[in-house]
This record gives structure tokens, sequence and C-alpha cells, in this order.
């Protein structure tokens, strides 16, 4: 089969298309095969590309996490799933039997593994994964926006919904418009009615989360976030801050983030270190919160929107599987506003 790999960590150099991989075996009775038609990149792939601590990979290694596509095997013990359904795939795969799987918090599983990351990934014709990871959508969702939809959009209804409880009153500041957390955080918090600001190096990428629905944008280039918010408030500052870039930003989120504020983080592009005042933490009685991923029920909900034909997630561009290495580059230089999507299968 076709797939996207990498046989050693290091630049997008390494990465190499293949067409000589053998179709990927059912692991266990609760698994299924997926016939991948799309599947999206994400930030987490040029981490892996790069090379994370305590992860090793096994030669030639399939990158990848998000996929659509449709039922192609079956294990003997999965029920409700047909061969041709169309399903999209959760990339965080849990034991589902540690204490926090069984709470129904798979995201804190103390075996958490992640496709493209701990498993083969998603860049290949065929996937195995565990049939709970999988969920069928409607076959009018077009495959490059199924692919572009679960990781993305998981993490930030996590963040949103259950991290930081945004309220229609709640004034929220999300950094980095353009990508896709950001862009989902955004339409999240626009559904639940509340005020969205959004911060850009890009004038026109501001220019296009306006035309999203984005109430306050700023451009992080050329104007000091924290004071701007604190300007056009009325000193108060926002209620919620979402931050997935860390040590570039978190100064700055805090000065924004007025009394009783929550800032809720899921990554740390930047750098993983930050300063905190801690009499700033306690006199304003802030909620620093972190997140990672989603839980079963959080899936649950987010398959109900994209089913709905709500959260749709913006598609940047669609490359060819073959050309995997240009759509990195694309990534890599931060130029996209949306998902870049890979077409595995025409
Ligand atoms: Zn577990």
């Amino acid at each position: 089969m076709r797939a996207l790999t990498i046989s050693r960590h290091g630049g997008l150099e390494q990465l190499e298309f293949r067409d000589d991989l053998p179709v990927p075996e059912l692991r266990s009775r609760g698994d299924v095969r997926i016939r991948v038609r799309a599947a999206a990149l994400n930030h987490l792939d040029l981490f892996t590309l790069g090379g994370l601590p305590g992860v090793t990979i096994a030669p030639p290694w399939i990158m990848g996490a998000d996929a659509a596509g449709t039922i192609d095997a079956i294990g003997e013990g999965v029920n409700g799933l047909q061969a041709g359904d169309h399903v999209v795939v959760n990339p965080g795969i849990s034991d589902r039997t540690c204490e926090y799987c069984l709470d129904g918090e798979q995201s804190l599983c103390v075996s958490f593994k992640l496709l493209g990351e701990h498993l083969p990934g998603s860049f290949a014709e065929y996937l195995v994964v565990p049939a709970a990871n999988v969920r069928v959508v409607p076959a009018s969702v077009p495959a490059e926006v199924a692919a572009a939809f679960p990781l993305a959009t998981l993490t930030a209804w996590r963040m949103v919904v259950t991290r930081a409880r945004v309220r229609p009153n709640d004034e929220v500041l999300i950094w980095g418009i353009g990508g896709g957390v950001a862009l989902a955080a955004m339409q999240i918090c626009k559904q639940i009615g509340a005020r969205v600001w959004v911060t850009s190096g890009s004038d026109d990428k501001l220019a296009r989360a306006r035309a999203l629905g984005a109430d306050e944008t700023i451009n992080h280039r050329t104007h000091d976030v924290a004071k701007e918010v604190r300007a056009r408030t009325g000193k108060r500052g926002v209620t919620v801050v979402i931050d997935s870039v860390g040590q570039a930003t978190w100064q700055r989120s805090l000065g924004a983030l007025g009394r009783r504020g929550r800032l809720v983080t899921c990554g740390g592009t930047s750098g993983a270190m930050v300063e905190t005042d801690v009499r700033r933490l306690f006199w304003n009685q802030w909620s620093l919160l972190g997140s990672t991923m989603g839980n079963d029920t959080e899936f649950d909900a987010i398959v109900a929107e994209l089913g709905a034909g709500r959260l749709l997630p913006p598609v940047d561009s669609v490359f060819p599987l073959e050309e995997g290495r240009e759509a990195f580059a694309r990534m890599e230089r931060g130029e996209q506003f949306g998902k870049i999507v890979l077409e595995v299968a025409r």
C-alpha cells in the first residue's frame, strides 16, 4: 500500500513516500481496518518528525493522526459497524481498563497512545484502530472535511466546553487564529454565544477570522495583546484565554486575563517553561487549566455536531499523499488558515 513514512527523525527531508508497504492486519478482535480516503496534518506531526523524548519508531514508520475513510475489515468482537461505513477516527488510543478510562476520561489514560506517534499512523491507504475510536459520519460530509475534523475539534471542545466552561457572556481570547485548534475553538465559542478575540501575525488571517465571526482582532506582531485587550475592555480584561503557544505568549495571556479568569492550555509550541506571579494568581482568583485531546463522551458530542453540519473545519489546502512533504512544508512555514489535508484515495 501507499504511505507517507519516516525512517529516522529529522527535518522534512526525512519524509518518504512509499508504495510497497504491506496492508496491515487486525491486531485484536476489537479492531477495524479503514480504507483511508483523506488524512489531515497536525502540528503534532512536526514534533513526531523531529523526535519526541521516550518515543521510538520502527522504520518505515507511518506518520499521521487524523483520518477519514470507509470500514474495510471488522474484528469478530465488533458490533454496530459495517463494511463501507463512512467513519472518522479519534487518534487518541486508550487501554479502556485503567482507573481514568473506567471513569470515562480516556485522554487521561495511564497508557494513552497517539496514532502516528506511538502507533502506525493515518497517512496510508489502510489504518487499523480499535472500533471504540471510530464513529460513523454521513456520507455527505466530504472526506477532506471529515479528516480535518477529529483532533483539532476534540481538543478545542474539551478546552472550551469542559475545562473553561465558556458561557454566552464570556469574552474569550484565542491566540494564533489559522491553526486548527484555534479555529475550532472560535467556532465552538461563537456557537455558545461568547464574544471572541483572536490574534494573528497576519492581517489577512485576521480579516478571514472576522468573516468567520471573530468579534475582536489583534495583530500580535504589531500590537501588545495584553495592552490592547485592557484598552478595549476598560481595563477589565477577558474572562477566558485559549493558549497553545506557551512560553512566548504566557505573560501576555495573563496580562489580558481579568479577575476570576480562566486560562486553558493544550500545548507549548514556543517553549515549555513559563513564569506566573503567584500574587496575581490568588488575588485575581485565576484558574490555570491544562487540557489534552478529549474523552469518548466529548468525541460523541463533536461527531454529533459534524453530523448536523456544524463546526465544519475550514480546509486550507489539499495535497496528494505523494506530495506530503510539500504539505508539511506549508505547515512548518505557518502559512495555513485551516487544516492541511492529504488526499489518500481518489
Ligand atoms: Zn486507561
